[in-house]
């Protein structure tokens, strides 16, 4: 039984859309929301360059694909433009993570790993979240 007032997911904190060229995608993005992209980020781990737009509470993530064998640059190639995950924010990545495994979810990857944005992430498999590829995602604590 869950309760309502202990939220393990909080919110979606981003919706990550895979485009084949990130600098045109941002004008589409830009024209569309009215106002543009806040950060551009590389993420050399996952052979990705991001931009965020900050949506309300919730952002938009563009990913294309740096390197030949990422992620993105496979997920285009199968099934071309469009919404590659949606990421729900968390309070503690390491807890969380062993709930959803004991509930029975495939973690693409076991240990928490750094993501764009300041984040502490980990995947879901889409095979076992109803085709939907599921980032979990925790700020990570800034150092001052
Ligand atoms: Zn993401």
């Amino acid at each position: 039984m869950y309760h309502e007032t202990n939220k393990m997911i909080k919110k979606i904190e981003h919706i990550g859309i895979a485009v084949k060229s990130l600098e045109q995608s941002n004008k589409v993005f830009e024209r569309l929301f009215g106002f543009s992209h806040y950060k551009l980020e590389k993420v050399e781990s996952e052979g990705v360059s991001t931009s965020f737009f900050m949506l309300g509470e919730t952002k938009i993530e563009l990913l294309e694909a740096s390197a030949e064998n990422s992620a993105i640059a496979k997920f285009i190639e199968k099934k071309g433009e469009g919404i590659h995950h949606i990421a729900y924010e968390v309070d503690d990545i390491t807890t969380e993570m062993a709930r959803l495994k004991s509930e029975g979810f495939e973690l693409i990857h076991q240990e928490a790993k750094d993501g764009a944005d300041n984040k502490r992430i980990c995947f879901l498999h889409p095979k076992s979240t109803n085709g939907v590829l599921v980032e979990l995602c925790q700020e990570k604590i800034k150092q001052s």
